[in-house]
């Protein structure tokens, strides 16, 4: 198409430059260069296929998010969502609409981080579309994947009485958020859970692999919202409870100055931690599962969710979870 570069770089010099840094996989017959790309694929497997749009100003903010981080997180939460159902990330495309004010330099720290994101989790990108954006600057990641047919881990399969776990710590990316959107700078340990989450795809397959989850999403939204998700899928309520959450000693520290705090943790979204359920009521005799997992509650008939205190009353969270359309 005529007119839809971005500034300053054609379309085809950029996808020419994407297309030399890609890399190749063994399942990828053909990648970036021709109308689609061909994947070969296995008979014992099923195909895993996730979407996700970042949109500047709404998912991102580049006054202090760089392009690099950037590229690295949008393969990231892609690749969440396939460690969510238990599978194995194999092929990345890429779609971007970039504004004008973006240079050519900018768009290779971007490129630059998205491919050595992808590289650590042996990755490949398969192919996408570029553009001229009018607006802000628009990512569109589409990640494929495989997991052995029947083992994918759903939402829905939770039942009274299943254990609750998650995994890793919670609300330190949204702590680390608050901290910038308040003009402080957030200590390192919290600055990278937010720019630089890991997708947590050897745990999600190890709990495939050894079918010890009933039903698993990724914390994007958050954890209440998220475990909502389950709920609501599975048809069931939850309990968690307050003094189980696992919380990091930075999160902790924070939490003194300010316990309402607390709720970053329950809400705050972009944890990317795997949250599941388990008939296995003490996955502390799993020590390979990794990072480890901490049981937080248990799957309810009651079709609400609830949080306990230490004191045994019900908290009251004053934040819901993240919703684009509220
Ligand atoms: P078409 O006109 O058929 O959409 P394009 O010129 O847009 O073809 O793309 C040419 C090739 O480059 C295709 O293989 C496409 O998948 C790939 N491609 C385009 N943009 C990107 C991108 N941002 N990242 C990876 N691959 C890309
Ligand atoms: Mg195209």
């Amino acid at each position: 198409m005529m007119n839809d570069k971005p500034a300053s770089l054609s379309e085809f010099e950029l996808i020419r430059r994407i297309r030399q840094q890609a890399g190749t996989a063994e399942h990828l017959i053909l990648g970036i260069g021709d109308d689609c790309a061909i994947q070969q694929q296995q008979a014992n497997q099923e195909l895993l296929t996730s979407t996700d749009l970042l949109i500047e100003g709404i998912h991102f903010d580049l006054r202090w998010t760089s392009l690099e981080a950037l590229g690295r997180k949008s393969v990231a939460v892609n690749l969440s969502d396939i460690a969510a159902m238990g599978g194995t990330p194999l092929s990345l495309f890429l779609a971007v609409a970039c504004p004008a004010q973006l240079n050519s330099d900018q768009l290779q720290q971007f490129t630059q981080g998205f491919l050595s994101e992808a590289e650590k989790y042996s990755v490949v990108l398969a192919g996408g579309d570029t553009c001229r954006s009018t607006g802000p600057l628009m990512i569109s990641v589409t990640v494929q994947g495989t997991v052995s047919k029947g083992r994918a881990i759903r939402r829905s399969g939770a039942s009274p009485g299943d254990a609750i776990y998650v995994s890793g710590s919670l609300g330190d990316s949204a702590l680390a958020l608050q901290l910038l959107q308040q003009g402080e700078s957030p200590p390192s340990q919290l600055a990278d859970r937010h720019h630089r989450p890991q997708a947590r795809v050897a745990l999600g397959q190890q709990l495939a692999a050894q079918q010890l989850a009933s039903a698993m999403l990724d914390i994007s939204d958050g954890l209440l919202a998220d475990l909502g998700h389950i709920a609501e899928e599975s048809a069931v309520g939850a309990e968690i409870e307050l003094s189980r959450l696992p919380l990091s000693n930075r999160f902790r520290a924070a939490l003194e100055v300010d316990p309402q705090r607390l709720d970053l943790a329950l809400t705050g979204g972009e944890d990317y931690e795997l949250l599941f359920t388990s008939k296995v009521q003490d996955l502390s005799q799993h020590p390979e599962l990794k990072p480890a997992v901490t049981r937080i509650g248990v799957i309810t008939t009651e079709r609400e969710i609830n949080c306990r205190r230490p004191d045994a009353d019900l908290y009251q969270c004053s934040r819901g979870g993240f919703d684009h359309f509220a």
